[in-house]
């Protein structure tokens, strides 16, 4: 039904709109009468909901003649380019075929799309990448494990899976598993319940390579973070490399063991920045390159400069600006992206104010938003003040006079005072920076 629905489409709509909005989508099931599809961003969700959720639905139910539901979601970016395994059964390997010849049975779902050729390095990831690079040259040898941190669509996905590619391009023959933690989990549950464990335990400990990525999703989970406890003891003591990633510093992952945490912190612990507005601008060039859009200087660095440090988004916003750009047959221009976005960017720039940081603050570190204003000199409350004041002035456009207001009616020297304080205090505290990190993406997710 879903290919008659297709092919429908295919003969009612312009060709061109056909192939920009309606092949990409992908059938996820059809349940009764629900009809699940995906398709590739949340920008590509709302275009489609505006503007073709009617007609696939009306197509649907003529061809069906039952008064179809349509479920549309986003596809999860690690899943879109690989095959997932067939429900039930034990994920089986994406095998990765060198040469046309050679097949490594050892490989396990890495991504051969994010290699260390299509990462672009700038300030703010330089650490992480030198890091990965120095694993991918030496793996066991220089850095293990590697701990990978980073917020949400910086990078970990790709370098994690980098690392993958580059070993495997040394050495063909290597085991190496590519595996969210979430994965883990679920193949652990399923060996747990069909009584596989030692298939599941051999499995991982006779990995050469164990990547694993996203890690904070284990934390909390017991029997989860005991198996693979195990897991890196015995790799790590057969000197096999282990890296992993999370969206946070080891010691701000709440519910993960003391034990795995305190290994995590044996080798190299990496972080990835929100990337500074040069580097953001040649990711979207190659990402523009990659994609065929052609896209100018000036758009890049609008773009650049508009949207989140998030560069997942920033791609979705290239995809939205190609694709409006095929179907209208224009080029891309700066007053162009400026309508093409306009809703998009108008909500992402809705100022923070200092109340709700302040709020944001004191919760994240349990006082009270009047212990902030207060001047009492408790150690334990001048560093989530100095925190604040500085989140303030980064994240809203007020004057150090206006925050030193809102801050019980404190003087401008005493704000700026406060702001280098911090920011010399964070340069040497990898623990602090990773605090305001997180304090700082909750503010602004
Ligand atoms: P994370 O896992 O940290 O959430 P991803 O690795 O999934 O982020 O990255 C999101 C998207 O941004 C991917 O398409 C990835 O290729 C791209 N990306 C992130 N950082 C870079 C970079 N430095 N160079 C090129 N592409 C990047
Ligand atoms: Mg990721």
């Amino acid at each position: 039904i879903w290919q008659e629905t297709l092919e429908k489409l295919q003969k009612d709509l312009n060709p061109q709109h056909f192939s920009t909005w309606i092949k990409p989508i992908r059938l996820v099931s059809i349940e009764r009468d629900t009809v699940r599809i995906a398709v590739p961003n949340r920008f590509f969700l709302s275009w489609i909901r505006d503007n073709y959720a009617d007609l696939i639905q009306e197509t649907l139910s003529d061809i069906g003649a039952v008064s179809y539901q349509l479920q549309i979601e986003v596809a999860r970016p690690d899943e879109e380019k690989q095959d997932e395994p067939a429900p039930g059964k034990a994920a089986p390997s994406i095998e990765i075929k060198r040469s046309g010849t050679a097949v490594n049975p050892g490989v396990y779902n890495l991504n051969r799309k994010y290699t260390f050729a299509s990462f672009i390095s700038g300030s703010s990831n330089q650490f992480a990448y030198a890091a990965a690079r120095a694993v991918a040259s030496n793996p066991a040898t220089t850095y293990n494990p590697l701990f990978i941190y980073g917020g949400v669509g910086l990078g970990k996905t790709h370098l994690i899976n980098a690392i993958g590619n580059a070993i495997l391009e040394e050495n063909p023959d290597m085991r190496v598993c590519y595996y969210t933690s979430e994965k883990f989990m679920n193949e652990l549950i399923n060996s747990l319940r069909y009584a596989k464990m030692d298939e599941f335990r051999k499995k991982f400990r006779s990995m050469d390579v164990l990547l694993i990525d996203d890690v904070q999703f284990i934390a909390g989970k017991e029997r989860t973070q005991e198996e693979f406890f195990h897991t890196f003891n015995s790799l790590y003591e057969s000197h096999k490399q282990i890296v992993v990633t999370s969206d946070k510093f080891p010691k701000e992952i709440p519910g993960l063991e003391e034990r795995l945490r305190s290994r995590f912190e044996w080798g190299l612990i990496a972080d990835i920045q929100a990337p500074d507005v040069e580097t953001k601008q040649a990711i979207l060039k190659m990402k523009a390159e990659q994609n065929g859009i052609d896209l100018p200087e000036n758009v890049a660095l609008f773009l650049a400069n508009s949207v989140s440090s998030n560069i997942r988004e920033l791609e979705g916003y290239l995809v939205r600006l190609g694709a409006y750009a095929s179907l209208t047959s224009t080029p891309i221009t700066l007053a162009m992206a400026r309508e093409v976005l306009k809703n998009i960017l108008v909500e992402k720039r809705r100022e923070l104010s200092i109340e709700e940081i302040q709020k944001t603050v004191a919760t994240h570190f349990g006082i009270k938003v009047s212990d902030l204003k207060s001047a009492k000199r408790l150690k334990a409350l001048v560093l989530p003040r100095q925190v604040a004041m500085y989140l303030c002035r980064q994240l809203t456009s007020c004057s150090y006079p206006e925050i030193g207001e809102k801050f019980g009616g404190k003087d401008h020297s005493t704000i700026i005072h406060a702001i280098k304080k911090i920011e010399s205090k964070m340069a040497e505290d990898m623990q602090l920076s990773a605090t305001v990190a997180s304090i700082r993406s909750s503010l602004e997710s």
